[in-house]
């Protein structure tokens, strides 16, 4: 299956791999202007939905090895000269502001093994047409970042955190820094942020008996826990069905200790569904595998060397950085934003959903032939 993108064929199948997608050269090489703060029409997709929220992954490398994000021994790197610099990164965003993105979220690889980190925060919350600036991280820094972060303009912060056990840290992370990202949550609630998010991937026979504990352990830091289920993203190369652990089965064993759960109402975009517990609590499920969102993902992703994504299982990515280093003006990069959006039809879980066997979406030989495939590359 194909589908037509500026003139490029742009294949939509979910396996496999790709070159990055060169869209035309960009007309003009005009000299930046700051974008207005007015408002911007943001561009619908082919199923009407805006370009709002941007998630930029700032570095592919980690300081953790989850096993469900990168269980594998090797790994293959995005070259160095690739990446990304913060002037590169900050331009591009405000690209991406001048055709409606208002929500820009840090994401990785872990963001805060990248260096002098909130010097692009505070670069980036200098751009007025950023109305909310988050990052998601695994913690393991976080305790001595935490203060300067929120200094630097970061509004909210999600940290990763599956167990509370040690001992099933270790086992499911290939690292002993289950205390380091304890401290580092202590250090985030301690720094004021407006919102700050626990998540939790609820592996069944792995974690999905630590449900409580993640509850109790989120309410006593000030901080909103969200389950999401088990994905069969790129790099999630031991996923199976069976080690899914439901929205359906989380909410039966809540409701099993808590009582009744309220869903609550709202009208957003967020993957996340909410819920209240009788004594007040409210906590999110986000089931991107049984119940997938599509039809309402206003999200996309920028990886570190500056491919961009429409889907996260999209398997290609549209090269922003060539155009960039090769001059093309914050209104040039806008113009090529939009019309790619404009041709999206991207509804990548939805479409895993309806697949009958379903195994792991992309074999470790492939991953190694294109980084970009993995979860770590593009962002969570
Ligand atoms: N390293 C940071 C962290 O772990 O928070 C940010 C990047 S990580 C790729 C972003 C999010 O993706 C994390 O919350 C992680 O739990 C989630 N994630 C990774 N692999 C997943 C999978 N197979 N299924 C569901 N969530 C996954
Ligand atoms: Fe774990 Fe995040 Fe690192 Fe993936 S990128 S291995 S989810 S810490
Ligand atoms: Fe959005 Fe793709 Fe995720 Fe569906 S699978 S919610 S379209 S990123």
């Amino acid at each position: 299956m194909a589908r037509h993108l500026s003139g490029t064929v742009v294949p939509v199948a979910l396996s496999g791999s790709a070159p990055p997608l060169r869209l035309p050269p960009t007309a003009s090489r005009l000299k930046t202007a700051r974008i207005p703060t007015v408002p911007v029409v943001s561009p619908r997709d082919l199923l009407g939905r805006p370009l709002r929220n941007l998630r930029v992954s700032v570095t592919d490398r980690c300081n953790l090895r989850c096993q469900y994000c990168m269980p594998e021994r090797d790994y293959v790197w995005l070259p160095r000269q690739d990446v990304l610099d913060f002037e590169e990164i900050g331009r591009l965003v405000e690209a991406f502001t001048a055709v409606g993105v208002d929500r820009v979220r840090l994401t990785g690889g872990e963001p805060l093994v990248r260096r002098d980190l909130p010097r692009l925060i505070a670069l980036l919350a200098d751009n007025p047409a950023i109305g909310d600036l988050a990052m998601t991280t695994n913690g393991v820094l976080l305790e001595d970042e935490a203060a300067g972060l929120r200094s630097a303009g970061l509004h909210r912060l999600t940290v990763s955190l599956d167990t509370m056990q040690p001992d099933r840290f270790l086992a499911l992370t290939r690292s002993d820094a289950h205390a380091r990202v304890l401290a580092g949550i202590a250090a985030a609630s301690a720094a004021g942020f407006p919102s700050l998010k626990i998540d939790a991937v609820v592996m069944r026979g792995v974690n999905d008996d630590e449900l409580v504990p993640l509850l109790e352990y989120g309410r006593a830091s000030g901080a909103e826990v969200r389950f999401i289920e088990y994905m069969d993203v790129g790099g999630a190369t031991l996923w199976s069905r069976e080690k899914v652990f439901s929205r359906a089965e989380i909410l039966v064993r809540l409701e099993g200790r808590y009582g009744a759960v309220e869903p609550l109402r709202e009208e957003s975009s967020a993957p996340a569904e909410r819920f209240r517990l009788p004594d007040g609590t409210v906590f999110g499920i986000i089931a991107s595998t049984t119940a997938p969102f599509c039809r309402a993902c206003d999200r996309s992703r920028l990886t570190a060397d500056g491919l961009w994504y429409l889907c996260l299982y999209a398997t290609r990515g549209i090269d922003l950085r060539g155009p960039l280093r090769e001059g093309a003006s914050v209104e040039d990069l806008a113009a090529l934003l939009r019309s790619a959006w404009l041709e999206r039809a991207d509804r990548g879980a939805e479409q895993r959903l309806a697949s009958p066997a379903r195994t792991p979406l992309i074999a470790p030989r492939e991953l190694r032939r294109d980084p970009h495939l993995e979860m770590h590359t593009r962002g969570g």
